[in-house]
């Protein structure tokens, strides 16, 4: 598992999948980074808000696939693929899709029919889904009905809407726009780079284009709509614009080879975005000299950045400097102190030293992590790591069930909640937590073998 790259993979996920692959000529990968979530939320949250939705309860997941997509499944979650987030030209064409998408939440559309996925499989939408359960942690229900609203998803009910739904999202995701001061140009830019695609064969076409079939008739209302906001003429609002780019630049340099990046990025390109693309290309090519000078680069730049400090600590910690990155993830710490991405990665750099103290330091940092953010796979797995070098079994039992559980991965989760049940007192509150991811792993379980 690439536990130690910056955007942690939540590659358990994937591997749940494995077993009905037939569909799946990739793996769908959930990426997790901190930055890059955070600007989704603050982009996202005025529109859901305008939407009539609680944005609290609209999750939105990155997906690692190539392809242009955006969709919305079992319920109220919002999922992204890298690809449409490199393909987008500034932050307002991403804006317009998440208000589009937003209306098939928020207008109540039923899904039709089913659709092509692209390069995800109906399970390993399942298995998100059942990750998904995970943030609802502690709440057995909610777990069980978005398990449940998995079961539709493999059933094929997802994803396709009718043409009045579509002009529907067109119009009401534009309205959201308006509301929260946004031009909806960005979403008929969008809208027109895919339009081309249309007349390409369907295996050649990104699955936007496949589950949202744009005409010129649609485009046109749509335009009529946008120009009649006041804020039809605005340009994207610089400082979103800004946190947009680095966050392509980031995910553009994870995702590429160093020569692809350095090629976009080049060295003689000094903003803020190219040097965040260049600190993952080297990495990338492990010069990590280079990658260190890019990241102080940044650091000196902004000092205040949480993210700049993160990443340094994370190249440190990846060319086996572990006192440094401490010392530098600590910093990052202090000026983030609730994000549970950048305390993880500094529970991770304590844990792995292996030494009393360190341990110490590290656990409660990730039960903090592991609070902030239930379905945080990779910081139950380092939780349990702290405690079994504390000699903590029971703990470290329930910890290695919730990493499971989280990651999709029902029949592990099973069996060390069954661990977990038989060691805790009967009644207590992890007894009772180990119960209930016993019991929903179970019912997971049992499905999967029925099919
Ligand atoms: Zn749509």
């Amino acid at each position: 598992m690439a536990s130690v790259s910056r955007l942690v993979y939540a590659a358990l996920l994937a591997l749940a999948i494995a077993s009905l692959a037939s569909v799946s000529p990739a793996r769908a990968q959930f990426l997790r980074d901190a930055e890059a979530e955070k600007f989704f939320r603050d982009s996202s949250n005025p529109i859901f808000a305008a939407a009539g939705l609680d944005p609290a309860s609209v999750n939105i997941y990155l997906l690692n696939v190539p392809s242009i997509n955006a969709f919305v499944t079992g319920g109220q979650n919002i999922f992204i693929h890298t690809g449409l987030i490199l393909a987008a030209d500034d932050v307002n064409e991403f804006i317009g899709v998440m208000a589009h998408e937003t209306c098939h939440i928020a207008c109540g559309h039923r899904i039709r029919t089913n659709a092509a996925l692209g390069n995800l499989s109906a399970t390993s939408i399942i298995s998100l889904v059942l990750g998904a359960a995970a943030i609802a942690a502690g709440a057995g229900d909610a777990g069980l009905a978005l398990l449940l609203g998995g079961q539709q998803v493999a059933r094929g009910q997802f994803l396709a809407y009718s043409r009045g739904q579509e002009g529907e999202a067109d119009i009401a995701g534009a309205s959201y726009l308006t509301e929260v001061g946004h031009s909806a140009t960005g979403l008929i830019g969008f809208f027109e780079k895919l339009r081309d695609q249309e007349i390409l064969a369907q295996i050649r076409q990104d699955p936007y284009v496949r589950t949202h079939p744009l005409n010129r008739d649609r485009i046109a209302r749509l335009q009529e709509v946008a120009a009649e906001s006041p804020h039809y003429r605005k340009p994207p609002d610089p400082a979103l614009n800004e946190r947009f780019r680095r966050v392509q630049a980031k995910l553009f340099g994870y995702l590429n080879n160093a020569q692809a990046t350095l090629r976009r990025y080049p060295p003689s390109d000094t903003s803020v975005y190219a040097r965040y693309a260049r600190v993952y290309a080297y990495h990338r090519a492990l010069e990590w000299k280079y990658a260190l000078a890019e990241a102080d680069a940044l650091i000196a730049m902004e000092p205040g950045n949480p993210y700049f400090y993160e990443i340094k600590g994370q190249v440190l910690f990846e060319s086996g400097q572990i006192d440094d990155a401490i010392e530098v993830l600590r910093q990052a710490v202090i000026r983030a102190p609730r994000e549970p991405l950048i305390i993880t990665a500094l529970g991770q750099a304590l844990i792995s030293k292996e030494d009393p103290v360190a341990t110490a330091e590290a656990r409660p940092l990730l039960e903090r992590a592991t609070t902030l953010d239930r379905s945080n796979t990779f910081a139950w797995f380092n939780l349990a790591r702290a405690y079994s070098l504390e000699g903590d079994n029971a703990r470290a039992n329930l910890a290695t069930a919730e990493r499971f559980y989280s990651g999709g991965s029902a029949g592990q989760a099973l069996l060390y909640a069954q661990r977990a049940v038989d060691t805790f007192r009967p009644g207590s509150p992890e007894w009772i937590r180990a119960q209930d991811i016993l019991v929903i792993a179970r019912q997971y379980a049992g499905q999967r073998r029925r099919r």
